[in-house]
Formats: C-alpha cells, sequence, structure tokens
C-alpha cells in the first residue's frame, strides 16, 4: 500500500549525470522506499540552448547502474505524464492562461535590450536587478499597439506585496522579501515554460508531495511558493540538500577528479559503493557502519539528519569503500560488474567458473574493477612470467629447498584445494624447517612471479595441481 508520498528527481539533459545530482536522485530514492512511496523521474528539457540529445538515455542509463530505478517516467511508466516536459507544453500553457485570465500574470513586451539597460540603471543605483513592473499597467490599446510594431511578449507573473516564508526540512524556516523578486518570467516569448513555472505545475499535477532537491534552489523556491498559491495548487514539504564540494571547500570541478557517475563507473567503482558512499555524506544516514546495504540505507535516511552545511567529496573514501565492498562481494557478483574490464580476458570458451574463482582469490587486493587486471596473468598459464623481485627472492639460499619441498608435497596429493592448505603449510614446515618469509617468499615468487598481490591459500587452489608442479619445476630450473 503506498501511503501518499511522492517524490521526483527532475534532471535537465545537458550531459552526463553529475555525483551531486546523483546524491540528489539518491536522497529522494531513498526517501520514497522508507516511506513506501513513489519516485517519479521528469526529464527537464525546456532549456533548448543546453540540451544535449543524448544526455537523456546516458542519465537513465547511469541511474538504472546505480540502482536508482524510478516507479514513474518517461518511457511510459506512470499515470501522472508525459514526464517530458518538452511534451507538455500545451498543459503550461492552459495554466499560464488561467493565471492571466485571474489577473495574477500579465503580457510583457519589453525587449532583451530595455531588459539589459533597466538591469544596468539599477545597478548603477546600487540596487539588485529585477524586473520592474514596465509592462504590469499596460492598457489593452497599448498592448495591442506593441504586438502591431511585431514584438512578441512573455508572460510575467505580478509577485503580490510582502513576503514569503519558505519552510524546509534542512534549513529551517526562511523569509524572503518579494520586492527584491521582481515580475518573473513564466512563459517566455518562444512559448516555452520558465523554470519556475515548469516545476510548480509539474509538481502539483504529478501529486508530488515532498520536493528533494540542491540548495542552488532555495533561493527559486519563495518564487514556487507564490505561483503555488496563486494556481490554487497545494504546497509540497521542502528539504533543500547542501551542495557538494571538493575536499578543500571549492566547487566540485575535474581538477579534483571524475564529477560524472560514468566517470567514476569507467574507473572500475561498483554501484554500490558509489550509492552507499552519496548516502553517508552530509549524515544523511545516522549510525556507526560504513559499509551499507541498500536495507541499510533506507533503514538510517532521514531528511532531518541531513547536515546544513556542505558535504565535502572526498574521492579516497569512496575508494576505501569500494574496497570495502569488493572484499564482501561473491565472485559471481563481482564478474558481472567487472566484465567490461575484463574484455582481454573474456574471449571464446573462457571458463567463467574459472574466472570467479580468480576474482575470490584477488577481490582483496584491488580497489578497482579496473585493477583487476593486474593479477589476472597469475592465474594464465600462458600469462606467467617472474618480474625481477621475484627472480632476486628466487636466489636466496633456502628458495631452493622451499621450492622443492612444496613439489614434493603436492606432487603427493591427489588435489590441492583451500581445506588443505594447512596441511601442506605444516608438512613445508616439517621437511624445511622454514617458517614465515624465508618460506613462503620464494613460493609466491614461483607461483605467482610477483610479491604483492593475492595471498597464496588463495592461488593454490585456484592454480591447481597441474600448474603447481609445473611452475615450481620451472623454479628449480
Ligand atoms: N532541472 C533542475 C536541475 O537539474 C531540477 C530542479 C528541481 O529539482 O526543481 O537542477
Amino acid at each position: 500500500m503506498k501511503n501518499g508520498v511522492r517524490v521526483r528527481f527532475a534532471p535537465s539533459p545537458t550531459g552526463f549525470l553529475h555525483i551531486g545530482n546523483a546524491r540528489i536522485a539518491l536522497c529522494n530514492k531513498l526517501f520514497a522506499l522508507k516511506h513506501d512511496g513513489v519516485y517519479v523521474l521528469r526529464i527537464e528539457d525546456t532549456d533548448v540552448a543546453r540540451l544535449d540529445p543524448a544526455a537523456e538515455e546516458a542519465i537513465r542509463e547511469d541511474l538504472r547502474w546505480l540502482g536508482l530505478t524510478w516507479d514513474e517516467g518517461p518511457a511510459g511508466e506512470g499515470a501522472h505524464g508525459p514526464y517530458r516536459q518538452s511534451e507538455r507544453t500545451k498543459i503550461y500553457y492552459e495554466h499560464a492562461e488561467r493565471l492571466k485570465e485571474q489577473g495574477g500574470a500579465y503580457l510583457c513586451y519589453c525587449t532583451p535590450e530595455e531588459l539589459a539597460q533597466m538591469r544596468e540603471q539599477l545597478l548603477a543605483r546600487g540596487q539588485t536587478p529585477r524586473y520592474v513592473g514596465t509592462c504590469r499597467g499596460l492598457s489593452s490599446a497599448q498592448a495591442q499597439e506593441l504586438e502591431a510594431s511585431g514584438r512578441k511578449p512573455s508572460l510575467r507573473f505580478a509577485v503580490p506585496e510582502g513576503a514569503t516564508v519558505v519552510r524546509d526540512i534542512i534549513h529551517g524556516k526562511k523569509v524572503f522579501e518579494n520586492k527584491s523578486m521582481g515580475d518573473f518570467v513564466i512563459m517566455r516569448s518562444d512559448g516555452r515554460p520558465a523554470y519556475n513555472f515548469a516545476a510548480v505545475v509539474d509538481d502539483a499535477l504529478m501529486g508530488i508531495t515532498h520536493v528533494i532537491r540542491g540548495e542552488d534552489h532555495l533561493p527559486n523556491t519563495p518564487r514556487q511558493v507564490l505561483l503555488y498559491e496563486a494556481l490554487g495548487f497545494t504546497l509540497p514539504d521542502f528539504a533543500h540538500l547542501p551542495l557538494l564540494v571538493a575536499p578543500d571547500g571549492e566547487r566540485l570541478s575535474k581538477r579534483y577528479g571524475a564529477v560524472s557517475v560514468r566517470a567514476y563507473r569507467e574507473e572500475g567503482f561498483l554501484p554500490q559503493a558509489v550509492v552507499n558512499y552519496l548516502a553517508l555524506l552530509g549524515g544523511g544516514t545516522a549510525g556507526g557502519e560504513e559499509i551499507m546495504s541498500w536495507e541499510g540505507m533506507v533503514r538510517r535516511f532521514s531528511l532531518e539528519g541531513i547536515a546544513r552545511s556542505p558535504a565535502a567529496f572526498d574521492p579516497g573514501k569512496l575508494r576505501w569503500l569500494n574496497r570495502g565492498h569488493l572484499h564482501t562481494m561473491r565472485g559471481e557478483d563481482i564478474l558481472f560488474y567487472a566484465r567490461p574490464f575484463l574484455a582481454g580476458f573474456l574471449r571464446e570458451g573462457t571458463d567463467e567458473g574459472w574466472l570467479v574463482k580468480v576474482l575470490n582469490a584477488v577481490k582483496e587486493n584491488v580497489e578497482t574493477l579496473a585493477e583487476i587486471n593486474r593479477y589476472i596473468p597469475i592465474f594464465l598459464p600462458d600469462g606467467f612470467s617472474l618480474d625481477a623481485e621475484a627472480r632476486t627472492i628466487l636466489t636466496a639460499d633456502d628458495a631452493l629447498a622451499a621450492v622443492k619441498a612444496l613439489k614434493e608435497i603436492v606432487a603427493g596429493m591427489a588435489e590441492v584445494t583451500e581445506d588443505n592448505f594447512t596441511e601442506i603449510v605444516a608438512a613445508l614446515k616439517k621437511h624445511t624447517g622454514l617458517k614465515g618469509k624465508q618460506l613462503f617468499a620464494p613460493l609466491r615468487a614461483a607461483l605467482t612471479g610477483t610479491m604483492t598481490g593475492p595471498e597464496l591459500h588463495k592461488v593454490l587452489p585456484v592454480l591447481g595441481k597441474q600448474i603447481i608442479i609445473e611452475r615450481l619445476a620451472q623454479a628449480l630450473k
């Protein structure tokens, strides 16, 4: 049973999904899940100059990848559509007309040049630029004359006197002087709606109960509150999330690393880790454990718990979380996400069961999916080679004894499994009298060719008896 909570994520398709916007989408999704509500995806594609035709699909793909799937959205999902603003022009027009007929909006014939001049004059007087209401009292004769001169009107909202209160779940009560707004445009002269108007009409008609979005929209909110009132719509609750900033407090930009979700995906981050990190940022999810499942994130999430100060995005912390998620994931699941990174190893006839074992063996040695590649050659019969450090280690005095002993022990066993590794170690110690590094360094060198990487007890069972004996024999030479 849905209890009526309806939220929306409303991206403008101008490029790849920004990591900060992904956080906004996540907060909406978590809120919907927490309250058994509906999460709507709306595409705000009215700013034609900034549109990128490929961006909508790219954003949807990234949202799906993150697990931020929507209940209603532009591909025919849901009964409150269309969910693309470009397909709702008629709806905006009807509500704009209604407002105009009520006297709440008026046609404005000012040209861009005149508006620029107005702006300069106000600035010169030390005042905030705003529309001063030139066309507010036009008679129909004046309007006709301007129309006849070829001017195309926009529609402006007649801002009432007084002050507007915005109650925000995160920021508390904020009071805005209406004077400072000026009568703002709600329908442009080319027939497209302005953002504030389209957002209000859509949020109201789509039954949105909680508007959760970035703090950069807080200054728009009093305008929207006035529009809700003028149009006779019920006000939703508002929650404006503090923006993400770079670790030094500056705007999050490419200078600090990737800013798009796609870039993190391509660098080998797991969607679970990205979402987990975004949920931790700013404290929306209170409480101890840092590695969280969806269930944990939903349980801990609350809008009230979100800090008012900007949240610093730390790519190092994200790496740490990615590593944590990789450690706890099953090889099968890692393979699902790692495929694009394993192209070179996923040939026709690759034994995926074997690959899963490899992933289980190396998952604790990598921070990203992209790093897995580095360790796969260890497990390939034809990809193996000794690096310089491994060669040096194999020339040490005791190396020969250790390698020989392991070869004999393994030769006498039916198979090598993770379970009989302890047995192997005990036998090795007994035969050689060696222990610790003296014993294991040469074995690691001989079997993996490198001194960093997966642990021996994980490597041996994946290599299997035959390859182990071959490598040890090769080392003895
Ligand atoms: N299209 C707006 C943006 O991407 C959304 C604003 C809103 O959520 O109201 O910033």
